[in-house]
């Protein structure tokens, strides 16, 4: 049954999936979102059958309506291969109490890689299918592995272009050296003077100008997003909690039907979101545990209703989660609206001109399947060296929040079902949080020798995408003003 898609701020007329993933962002400045979550229509033992491609193509194929089965499949074939260091793709690994879902596995060692690596292959196939012949750009905003993980996904990516933004003193080393040394004629690295949420909101503006829009339509070009407020990379998201579920099934830890947590570490809500609609799907999720670091807006927002981004922004170690605006959010709060785009339209207009918006007690009752809380900083760390000195797990400082949160979460409500942590980053990504969280780290020490060091400890081989930036050039040393964003974009396009 064919899915259309709608704004989440006016019920102007819907567009199909492939159009909802061209344009990113609706022209009212909405997220698209589904007319309805579809439910699965295999059952959980025919699911745990499948490898990961299987799956991914049976579950994207109910939201991506409009692609044929062999277009779908091309894609989801083109993008989880031996880009991945694991045949599993998303292994599950059980250490003291909990699952951890590692989806660190990809091209960039980050999560982002679950969905950008399929996002170019839907975004040209849709081009095609929509027959555009403009050259598609792609703008992006990152708080650090988004950014890596689409430079990756579209590096090289005939008639595609992409300029990715990132706070120039908000991301770790690790992180910008695999950005400002990333190859590919169409790609452009640009660190802005400012943090994440300027970047994203400057990003946003320039989707939202007409003007700018015509220009480059005359040019030639198109703007789209690789950002999670694409639909193209919320629905390769649900896979991986179908395909976890299964997995915990097929090893017998759980039985067909019963009920799983998951624990999500979030920032723009959007691998949570994720999980949210897998379990709208019918998947046996009971409770969907949302874990934040000091930037801790959503854990506020679940205790009162009200969201309210009025605050000092903080640097964590944990940099793609130090957000204050989750855009995803906007998609669950259009669901407790019951789909009234006015309503939705209000709340965040409140947003975007006061800071803040408080939702109706009806519309919180509906989030009572949600649970937040979060880790400080030195809970961040402890939870790192806790867990390595009892099973000699290492684990990166995102991931660390949820098991932190998780701790919490156990203690509160006495709660032991079989949990799911995702496992967002691999440790080598945030090596000097982590070493510092298991054992002295010497001022001055480089970053590669705690790379080579954790490798001791971990007894976990350094990753190629670590091995590849090692001793590799900077090839990008562009920096702006937030207020310069547009003009930069005009630079890199010639406008
Ligand atoms: C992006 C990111 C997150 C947050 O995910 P959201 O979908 O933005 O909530 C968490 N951990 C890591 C390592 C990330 O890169």
């Amino acid at each position: 049954m064919e899915i259309k898609y709608y704004s989440t701020r006016s019920s102007q007329e819907p567009v199909t999936a492939s159009q909802a993933i061209l344009k990113g962002l609706a022209d009212d400045g909405g997220l698209f979102v589904p007319e309805r979550i579809p439910a699965l229509d295999k059952s959980l033992s025919e699911l745990a059958a499948m490898d990961y491609r299987e799956l991914a193509y049976e579950v994207m194929k109910l939201y991506l309506t409009d692609f044929t089965a062999d277009e779908l499949k091309e894609c989801v074939a083109a993008a989880y291969d031996d880009k991945f260091d694991r045949p599993e793709i998303a292994p599950l690994v059980a250490v003291g109490e909990a699952h951890y879902l590692e989806l660190f596995h990809g091209a960039t060692i980050a999560f982002k890689d679950m969905a950008l690596s399929v996002l170019p292959h839907l975004l040209t196939t849709a081009a095609k299918k929509n027959n555009v012949d403009s050259e598609i750009v792609i703008l992006t905003a990152t708080s650090g592995d988004t950014g890596k993980a689409a430079l990756a996904g579209f590096a090289d990516v005939k008639g595609t272009r992409i300029i990715v933004f990132y706070p120039k003193n908000g991301v770790s080393p690790i992180q910008e050296k695999q950005m400002v040394t990333q190859k590919g004629d169409n790609t452009y690295v640009v660190g802005i003077h400012g943090n994440f949420d300027d970047a994203q909101t400057g990003v946003k503006e320039i989707f939202g100008d007409r003007e700018l829009a015509a220009q480059m339509a005359a040019e030639g070009f198109l703007f789209s997003s690789a950002n999670s407020i694409n639909i193209g990379r919320l629905v390769p998201q649900i896979v991986y909690y179908v395909y976890a579920y299964v997995g915990l099934l097929k090893q017998g830890t759980i039985k067909a039907g019963e009920p799983i947590n998951v624990v999500v570490p979030t920032g723009n809500f959007g691998n949570i979101l994720a999980a949210f609609y897998a379990k709208q799907m019918g998947l046996p999720i009971d409770k969907l545990i949302c874990a934040s670091n000091d930037n801790k807006v959503l854990y506020d927002f679940f205790g009162t209703g009200t969201y309210d981004r009025k605050r000092e922004f903080i640097l964590t170690s944990s940099p793609s989660m130090d957000i204050l605006i989750s855009s995803n959010l906007e998609r669950l709060i259009y669901f407790l609206t019951g789909n009234d785009a006015e309503s939705n339209r209000t709340l965040m207009q409140a947003l975007g001109q006061d800071g803040v918006y408080r939702i109706t007690p009806a519309m919180k009752a509906g989030l009572k399947d949600f649970y937040g809380n979060y880790a400080t900083e030195a809970e961040t760390a402890a939870v790192i060296g806790k867990i390595y000195g009892e099973t000699g797990y290492v684990m990166d400082t995102h991931t660390a929040v949820a098991a932190s949160v998780y701790e919490k979460y156990r203690a509160e409500t006495g709660d032991k079902r079989p949990t799911v942590i995702v496992s967002t980053a691999s440790p080598y990504k945030f090596s000097r949080s982590v070493m510092t969280a298991i054992e002295t780290v010497l001022d001055g020490t480089e970053d590669f020798a705690l790379i080579d060091r954790l490798a001791e400890v971990s007894g976990v081989k350094v990753p190629a995408a670590i091995e590849e930036i090692r001793n590799a050039p900077v090839l990008h040393t562009r920096e702006c003003d937030t207020a310069d964003m547009k003009k930069t974009v005009k630079d890199i396009l010639g406008l």
